[in-house]
């Protein structure tokens, strides 16, 4: 599996798609641009996602604002006083850590041993708050262990289990050790989670760090970006980077709404550039400094969230999988635990070469957001309904619509499409070996739709090739290629996903005909040149 992503990101790379920023200065960590084939999928995403948010709802509209916002804008968003990771610096090394992505180290090292050693995967997940799961398969496993008068083999675990057993069972007290567990057990019934996470401090029992490392303390790292607004060295304001494309949308709800007469349920759109400052990054493009979103913020009103909500988690499923997406992969993740101002959220996760991870999260953000605005900029944040209630019999009137929100990450979505179109078939035949890398790419995606091939580079055929390749690049991304057999030219169009290969030979001076090859079949038909666009424009089409 990480062999599977290691090939996507150098695929990724070979044929143009990504590139590390600044790659001839050693790179920026976190950053990466997008290459010429990149730009274009990407933007086929962004045509997707805005054809089926906006273009296909009549009562969602799509805006673009700024980066640079307001600085009380993320005060009441709580994103200044809230926004943080936990962070640690090792002393010796100088390194700086996200604590609890050290602790995912731990549970991925731990998951391993344990499925080893031939404890029951299913025992192992506890999707909603996984850092604790070791802690309690070890504790179980140690109080079975102990229950069964069996010797403990610690040669078995790793040095993290090993360090929680010795500060188990270091006072000799076994019985604490069970009591406590008994504890952690209730709590976990009980899904109370931070008086779990408390015993676990207090009884320091999962330390994911090393003893003999010189560390600090855990402190709070405040995740946006800032620089000075304006020339002025003093009294120059600091701005931030906006660290999430939503409160663009609710500083203009009223804006849109009366100026587009927007009328309850209505939607507002946007895609654009965030940015955190990730205190770990890694995986890609899967945690970025500087990324993409594309959020939908569904004003509704209040008592009807829920159902709006479960519209939503339908809808944007439907959206992943239409794609053709394989469905085992994706999955719902629930939160037990929601953020202050949510009363539901789920997260779209797709399962990764390296697990499950969100691509997109579903929120039901009560009126929260709007509230803020409204106290901190003093500023009505209300809307008028004109409708009627059939209990009382008059117009709801003015209320605080409350939002449902819709948010991907772009880039995500991104590397979801390359790795689930990415193959590497083995087309060997008892004569010869042979495989090629093909991405099997919706083509409503693919970068280009058709690539134009003459089979010579003589006797008129670029000529006519660009006849054909003038006829269709208005209407669709074009490729040309006449270099190198026309077999290896067929494998780089594989590569990099077009759909249709148009072969241009001496039967088509002759009767205007061209063979078309598909990408996914491999198969070849026969067709005449004029009826080229209708069944590219077929096969592309939404
Ligand atoms: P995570 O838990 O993975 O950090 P999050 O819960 O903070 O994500 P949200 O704030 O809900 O994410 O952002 C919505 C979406 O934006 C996520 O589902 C993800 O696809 C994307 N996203 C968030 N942070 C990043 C990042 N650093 N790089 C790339 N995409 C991101």
């Amino acid at each position: 599996e990480e062999e599977i992503f290691k090939n996507v990101i150098s695929h990724a790379k070979e044929y143009g798609f990504v590139f590390q920023s600044s790659e001839i200065y050693d790179g920026l960590s976190a950053v990466y641009d997008y290459g010429q084939l990149g730009a274009e999928l990407k933007n086929n995403i962004k045509t997707y996602w805005w054809k089926a948010m906006v273009q296909m709802h009549e009562n969602i509209v799509g805006i673009d604002s700024a980066i640079f916002m307001h600085p009380k804008v993320w005060k009441a968003s709580g994103h200044v006083d809230g926004f943080s990771d936990p962070m640690i610096d090792n002393k010796d090394s100088n390194k700086r850590y996200r604590a609890d992505q050290l602790l995912e180290d731990k549970i991925e090292q731990y998951y391993n041993d344990a499925i080893r050693i031939g404890i029951d995967e299913r025992k192992i997940q506890f999707p909603d708050e996984p850092e604790l799961v070791p802690t309690l398969i070890d504790l179980n496993h140690i109080r079975n262990k102990i229950k069964e008068g069996d010797p403990i083999d610690l040669s078995k675990f790793s040095d993290l289990v090993q360090y929680e057993y010795n500060s188990i069972t270091k006072s000799d007290d076994y019985n604490k050790a069970i009591s406590l567990q008994i504890e952690m057990d209730n709590a976990l019934k009980a899904e109370d989670l931070p008086r779990l996470k408390a015993l676990i401090e207090e009884h320091k029992i999962q330390c994911p760090i090393s003893k003999t490392s010189n560390w600090t303390d855990v402190r709070q790292f405040n995740l946006m970006f800032s620089t000075q607004f304006g020339a002025m060295a003093e009294g120059a304001e600091e701005v931030y980077l906006r660290p999430e494309t939503a409160q663009g949308i609710f500083v203009n709800f009223l804006n849109v709404q009366k100026s587009g007469r927007m009328k309850i349920p209505f939607g507002i759109a946007q895609i654009g550039k965030a940015f955190r400052n990730e205190v770990i990054a890694r995986q890609f493009i899967m945690r970025m400094r500087e990324f993409e979103q594309m959020e939908m913020q569904f004003f509704v009103r209040p008592g009807t969230e829920m159902e709006w909500y479960n519209k939503w988690k339908e809808t944007r499923l439907k959206w992943h999988l239409a794609l053709g997406t394989n469905p085992a992969k994706y999955k719902y993740h629930d939160h037990a635990k929601l953020a202050h101002y949510a009363n539901a959220a789920v997260d779209i996760e797709y399962e990764f070469p390296f697990g499950f991870k969100e691509v997109e999260g579903i929120h039901s953000r009560t009126d929260f957001d709007l509230s803020q605005h409204q106290e901190h900029s003093r500023k009505k944040m209300q809307y008028f309904d004109p409708e009627v209630d059939p209990q009382t019999g008059k117009p709801y009137g003015n209320y605080i619509p409350y939002v449902i929100e819709t948010s991907i990450g772009l880039d995500r979505f991104f590397l979801v499409t390359l790795i689930n179109s990415f193959e590497e078939e083995d087309l060997s035949t008892e004569e010869k070996q042979d495989s090629r890398s093909v991405l099997k790419l919706h083509p409503a995606l693919a970068p280009y739709k058709a690539a134009v091939l003459p089979l010579t580079k003589k006797d008129g055929l670029p000529e006519k090739a660009r006849e054909i390749m003038d006829m269709l690049k208005l209407d669709f991304n074009m490729a040309y290629d006449e270099k190198d057999a026309i077999g290896k030219r067929y494998r780089r169009q594989d590569a990099i996903g077009t759909p249709y290969c148009i072969t241009i030979d001496y039967d088509s001076l002759a009767d205007n005909t061209v063979t078309i090859r598909h990408r996914d079949s491999m198969a070849q038909e026969r067709v005449a040149i004029a009826d080229l666009p209708k069944i590219i424009g077929d096969l592309v089409s939404w």
